[in-house]
């Protein structure tokens, strides 16, 4: 008996079922719908066209005889009734129909079905983190992802970037966007790297490997907020600078000075006595990443480790007194920024766009 089969979604478990149906019963009607523009890609080839190995985001949607897998091809070669840019909106599971919405126009219409597949996938985990919905903040989930980081990339729009997990996604795409003109950090909150796949002999490797290519992980390290210079929050291109404050390094006197607590502190506190302003404690955050938060008390005689200069990738319609402002909550201190950096500025002092200037945060290195 013919019937009416209905999937909804359309990328690799869709067209699987929506084919094998249609090959068992050449009769019934085989309806496929996504919500999205492209189908049947290969999500494994999405790493590839960041990195820009796959020049356009059509070729992970051809065979390996060269047909576009379109709608069209669906129709045609396969059978199955496809349509792109349709979504499913509700399920009445009573009178056997899906009610769909075309994305472009708003029409929405009801298919009636005999049998139904839900094929929607997954979406990527939100952590919850303040700031995760800024722009410039994206996931890496389908191929319109993967067009907006590489068109951000080609841009210049990207000085630093920041992946955040270093699990099988996050590996492979590092290897991507660490191929790219920008500095990359990879912040991982467990002990090494791709932890579910690996030992820490494995994780400890790909680290090493990294640090050849000059991408720098940070393991041990949890994000805490994303911001685009708010109040002692991290933006991304923060927390690439910051991460080098990791806990397994050797002590740097270059880069910054040891505290030891006496009394009862926090870092807010600390944050306020040395850098002048407690909103800066975000810093001492990054750079002792086992102190939980600003706020917590710290232990009598612990050590804490106080940055000394902060790195600022000058950017596009930056000024000396934004740059104060946005990095030490100061605009007065620009002569400070201007001391610190000389040499690289020149007389009269002059930003240009990816220029790297050391905001000094402590008084003797200003
Ligand atoms: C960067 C990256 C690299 C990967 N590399 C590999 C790899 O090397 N090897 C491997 O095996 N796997 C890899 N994967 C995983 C693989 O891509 C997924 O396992 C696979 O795509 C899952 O297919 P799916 O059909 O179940 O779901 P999805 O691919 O998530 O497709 C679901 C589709 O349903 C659509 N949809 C959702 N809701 C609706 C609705 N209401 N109406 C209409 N449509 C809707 C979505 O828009 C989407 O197009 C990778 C994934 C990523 C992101």
């Amino acid at each position: 008996m013919s019937q009416h089969i209905v999937v909804i979604g359309g990328v690799a478990l869709g067209p699987k079922a929506a084919c094998r149906f249609k090959r068992l019963e050449p009769e019934s009607k085989v309806t496929m719908i996504d919500q999205s523009s492209m189908i049947s890609y290969g999500g494994c080839g999405i790493p590839y066209y960041v990195s820009g190995d796959v020049s356009d985001a059509s070729e992970l949607c051809t065979t390996s005889f060269h047909m576009l897998r379109d709608p069209k091809f669906f129709n045609e070669v396969k059978g199955v009734d496809a349509h792109i840019l349709t979504k499913a909106t509700r399920i009445d599971r009573e009178n056997k129909c899906v009610e769909v919405e075309n994305v472009q126009t708003g029409e929405k219409e009801c298919i009636g079905y005999d049998k139904l597949v839900i094929a929607t996938g997954a979406s990527p985990r939100k952590l919850g983190l303040p700031g995760e919905d800024l722009k410039g903040v994206n996931y890496v989930a389908n191929p319109g992802d993967a067009t907006r980081i590489r068109e951000s990339i080609s841009k210049g729009e990207v000085g630093n970037a920041v992946i955040i997990g270093a699990g099988f996604i996050g590996s492979i795409i590092l290897d991507a966007i660490g191929s790219q003109p920008l500095t990359l950090t990879v912040v991982e909150a467990d002990t090494h790297m791709t932890p579910r796949m690996m030992n820490r002999a494995g994780g400890d490797m790909m680290k090493a490997w990294c640090a050849e290519k000059g991408v720098r992980v940070v393991t041990e390290t949890r994000v805490e907020r994303i911001d685009t210079g708010g109040e002692r929050t991290f933006t991304p291109e923060q927390i690439a600078e910051l991460a080098r404050f990791d806990a397994s390094e050797p002590r740097d006197e270059a880069l910054y000075e040891y505290h030891r607590v006496n009394g009862r502190q926090t870092l807010r506190e600390i944050a306020t006595k040395l850098y002048g302003d407690l909103r800066l404690s975000y810093i001492l955050v990054a750079a002792n990443p086992k102190v939980a938060s600003d706020t917590d008390e710290l232990l009598q005689d612990q050590e804490i480790r106080i940055p000394k200069t902060l790195a600022h990738i000058v950017q596009e319609g930056d000024t000396l007194e934004k740059i104060a402002e946005e990095r030490l909550k100061d605009p007065d201190r620009v002569p400070d920024i201007v001391k610190a950096n000389a040499e690289a500025l020149g007389d009269p002092p002059t930003l240009k766009p990816g220029m790297k200037l050391e905001i000094p945060l402590l008084e003797d290195a200003r």
